[in-house]
């Protein structure tokens, strides 16, 4: 597999550490809101990359963390917690809050078809390691102390900024002007950064723990570097997130586990592009904030948006708008009639399809840096040849088992077709629907047709036959198309 890498600005082929075996970490939401669909957008490609790893046969341990204390509400270590101050917004605790969003994003991952990380970590389940990797750079001499914590001295860390390939003065420099909170003067470095903050003299904390230096909480960035190293070894194969993380929380990550251990952390970086809704970035200041949970509410199915992600490089930017979440939703649908209707074609011999040439180009698409976009394109191919024996209206079980297969294979990657199964009362009105046609009763069979779209189906006839389909909305609610420039009011 070809894959961009970060860190070293270029293309590489991708050799893991142990043959067969990939070790992989994401870092993962914090737990304080709902995700946006730019936040989901990084997990799918980070998904469809597992996937195609596990497609070339690897065994992959992916590992995510789950942010549910020390991310403050600004990435110079100034500010609220994150968690704390929902908490206190919400009239709940910081507890109740974290495992709220943290069943709210399982939820989210599973609509998307992210498979489940084989280990997710939570970062108050590993204060201890966080605390004993603090030490070993104590020891090392790369900390000091000031009034609110234990900092990590950046200028004594060789090659800081290598991942975002800037030097120590340039990324002072970016950081210092792209600041918007003024820094603790005590900080002998811009970029320097707090691994363990103490609590505040005046206030009791909710979530706050013992240790050497005093009583307090993580820094953000020490909790990757302390959970990949414990579940992946200090030296593993791919780490990813969004292009955001670059030049902080990734560059910290690196300057940690390699200054702790002395040799390399991450063989590959893979970073996923940011996602603009109708041109601009998103943010909850523009409100143009959008979750999961909003696109279902105008009636969009979750998989629609996978698709969407799919069809572009996570390399590039997507200029989301609801106008190309129905395209999507529209090609969804129409993929799933068409496999449906294939399975009732009625069977004759025929001519061989030779799908050997879409595989072999399938492959090579998601192997050259997960161009997902022409993987998709070979998909649409095979469904070309569905249409063609729909047209003919017949097809060879040899023929039929074979496409079967291989759609099989592209969604093992893709994930954007699922198998739901129709429940017994949807097939008895079908059926009772078919014969009020064979009476040539309308009006019944009409009727018939307004309770399968109740029960959350459509009936498509094909011929003297029919088949049953899950039904989608296409972003339109009540018979209402929703105003584009719907946003939901937060903050
Ligand atoms: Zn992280």
């Amino acid at each position: 597999m070809l894959l961009y890498n970060t860190l070293t600005k270029g293309i590489e082929r991708f050799v893991p550490i142990k043959k067969g075996h990939v070790g992989m970490y994401c870092c993962g939401p914090t737990v304080y809101d709902f995700a946006h669909i730019g936040n989901l957008r990084t997990y799918i490609c980070e998904d469809l990359l597992k996937r195609t790893l596990k497609y070339d046969g690897y065994e992959v341990t992916h590992v995510m963390n789950i942010t549910d204390v020390g991310h403050l509400t600004s990435d110079a270590d100034t500010g609220l917690d994150k968690i704390e101050k929902s908490a206190e917004e919400q009239k709940k605790s910081a507890w109740e809050i974290s495992k709220m969003y943290t069943d709210f994003f399982l939820q989210d991952i599973k609509k998307l078809n992210i498979e489940s990380p084989t280990i997710l970590c939570k970062a108050t389940d590993n204060i201890n390691e966080m605390i004993i990797l603090v030490k070993r750079l104590e020891e090392k001499g790369f900390t000091y102390r000031i009034d609110d914590g234990i900092y990590y001295d950046t200028s004594k860390f060789k090659d800081y900024g290598k991942l975002a390939g800037m030097s120590f003065d340039e990324l002072n420099k970016s950081l210092k002007a792209g600041a918007r909170v003024e820094f603790n003067p005590q900080k002998r470095n811009i970029t320097d950064f707090a691994l363990w903050k103490f609590s505040p003299k005046d206030k009791k904390r909710q979530m706050e723990w013992p240790s050497p230096w005093g009583v307090g909480f993580p820094g953000w960035h020490i909790e990757c570097s302390a959970m990949s190293m414990k579940y992946l070894g200090e030296h593993f194969d791919i780490h990813c997130g969004g292009v955001d993380h670059i030049p902080i929380h990734h560059t910290n990550e690196i300057a940690q586990s390699e200054g702790a251990t002395g040799k390399k952390f991450v063989n590959y970086w893979f970073h996923v592009e940011f996602l603009l809704v109708n041109g601009r970035k998103m943010s909850k200041s523009l409100k143009n904030f959008y979750t999961l949970r909003d696109l279902e509410k105008m009636g969009f199915d979750p998989l629609s948006f996978r698709l969407m992600v799919i069809d572009s490089h996570y390399r590039d930017k997507i200029d989301f708008t609801l106008e190309k979440l129905k395209k999507y939703e529209k090609t969804l649908n129409d993929i799933d009639i068409s496999i449906k209707t294939m399975d009732i074609l009625p069977l004759k011999e025929e001519k061989r399809d030779d799908l050997r040439a879409i595989e072999k180009s399938f492959k090579k698409a998601i192997n050259d840096d997960l161009d997902t976009h022409s993987a998709l394109i070979e998909l649409f191919k095979v469904i070309g040849i569905i249409n063609s024996h729909i047209k003919k209206y017949s097809i060879s079980k040899e023929n039929r088992d074979k496409i079967h297969e291989l759609i099989k294979k592209m969604n093992s990657v893709f994930g954007v077709l699922q198998d739901y199964s129709i429940p017994e009362e949807v097939l008895d009105l079908a059926k009772r629907r078919a014969s009020a046609r064979e009476r040539k009763d309308w009006k019944e069979s009409d009727e018939l047709r307004r309770k399968i779209k109740e029960s959350g189906f459509d009936i498509i006839d094909v011929k003297d036959a029919y088949v049953i389909v899950k039904h989608r909305n296409f972003g339109e609610t009540n018979g209402k198309s929703i105003d584009i420039g719907h946003n939901t009011d937060k903050e």
